[in-house]
């Protein structure tokens, strides 16, 4: 029979080329420092991506235990798989709309879709109506991003015709900041104040518009709820002040190789690297097919020790000048650390020309995964 593939297993911390550690008591450390400087808002949780690479579910329960009760996804699918590892009572926000022809399914997972469009605002009213039995939805606002959500004008007209919202059990407004994490960028005074024109014309719902960074610009941003996804993991919600989070992950890679050339060697593919001198090399288990960025050209840490990578990154390896080392003093079965105490993901991201975002989501399925500090 042709059925679904099974997922391939993980594999043993000693068969895997890497392994990443995901701090679970430190997600919750950064959940209760988002929690403080919201004060009498509520801090919810953005697990889209499967928790930014890091596992929705884990990092789920782990912020429950925290006493959040609110969680955002991307997609449908990621809502399902979470409302079944959550169980019935918990909120799940699914951020990109509702796919037509699914209402059905979000009613039957108890989801709620962020309604982004008058054509999925009739949609969920037209559902609702009927059976007068209004389901929980958010409405979101575009109120200076252009990426998803209604102008405001469009929100406005929505609440004068109480004949299409009677459908709707409308229990979040919710917008996007587009430049959070430059403070003193004009477009985040704009985005509030549209965002705060639209506070009159509704009663009963929560309003929403910070994510991590959104957080940090002051309390007027906070509004009933915030969304934080990035500084939960340990990126820096302030980059341009010293990281107030916690680091989450540590990621370490495994030598399988190490030899000895000479000068005149050719490194890698294509030799982009040719040896000037006698160097001494370790081949590490990790490449870009576990979402190293190819053209990182960075140093993975041995005991403190800067071990820069030399060649081409590959597929599935990544070769390591371990000449600053002793003789013997690293040998296959070590390992090194790629992302953790000595370089953080924002630096690895720095590194490639990236996001810290980027880093984590993109993170392979090949590793062995940790999960500490989890229901301390
Ligand atoms: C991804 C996302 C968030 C979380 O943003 P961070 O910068 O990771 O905190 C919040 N709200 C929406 C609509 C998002 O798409």
């Amino acid at each position: 029979m042709a059925g679904k593939e099974p997922l391939p297993a993980e594999p043993s911390r000693a068969a895997a080329g890497a392994i990443l550690t995901i701090d679970l008591g430190a997600v919750r450390f950064n959940y209760r420092l988002l929690a403080r400087m919201l004060g009498g808002a509520r801090c919810g949780a953005v697990v889209k991506a499967d928790g930014y690479g890091l596992g929705a579910a884990p990092i789920a329960q782990a912020l429950i235990h925290e006493g959040c009760d609110t969680f955002f996804v991307a997609h449908l699918s990621e809502g399902l798989a979470l409302r079944a590892a959550l169980g019935p009572d918990i909120v799940i926000y699914v951020l990109n709309g509702l796919p037509p022809g699914t209402e059905r399914t979000f009613v039957d997972a108890g989801l709620r879709p962020v309604l982004n469009s008058a054509e999925q605002i009739r949609a969920w009213d037209d559902l609702g109506r009927p059976s007068l039995r209004p389901q929980p939805a958010a409405i979101q606002v575009d109120t200076g991003m252009a990426r998803l959500g209604l102008p405001p004008e469009d929100v406005v007209r929505f609440t004068e015709d109480a004949r299409i919202l009677a459908g709707i059990q409308l229990t979040l407004v919710m917008s996007h900041l587009a430049c959070a994490d430059v403070p003193d960028h004009p477009a985040n005074a704009q985005q509030l104040k549209r965002f705060q024109g639209l506070r009159p014309w509704f009663a009963g719902p929560d309003f929403s518009l910070a994510n991590s960074s959104g957080i940090f610009l002051g309390t007027d941003w906070h509004f009933d709820l915030a969304r934080p996804g990035a500084a939960l993991y340990g990126i820096n919600p302030t980059p341009h002040l010293p990281n107030p989070m916690q680091p989450v992950v540590r990621l370490e890679a495994r030598v399988i190789q190490t030899r000895s050339v000479k000068a005149g060697a050719g490194i890698g593919y294509g030799h982009a690297l040719v040896a000037e001198a006698p160097v001494r090399l370790a081949t590490i288990a990790l490449g870009y097919a576990d979402g190293w960025p190819r053209r990182l050209n960075g140093a993975a840490f041995f005991k403190g020790t800067a071990l820069p990578f030399v060649g081409r990154v590959s597929m599935d390896s990544i070769i390591l000048d371990v000449s600053a080392l002793p003789e013997g003093a690293i040998a296959p079965g070590d390992l090194v650390e790629l992302i953790g105490p000595h370089r953080t993901v924002d630096e690895v991201a720095a590194d490639a020309g990236t996001i810290g975002y980027e880093i984590l989501t993109g993170l392979g399925n090949r590793f062995h995964r940790v999960y500490t500090g989890g229901d301390a």
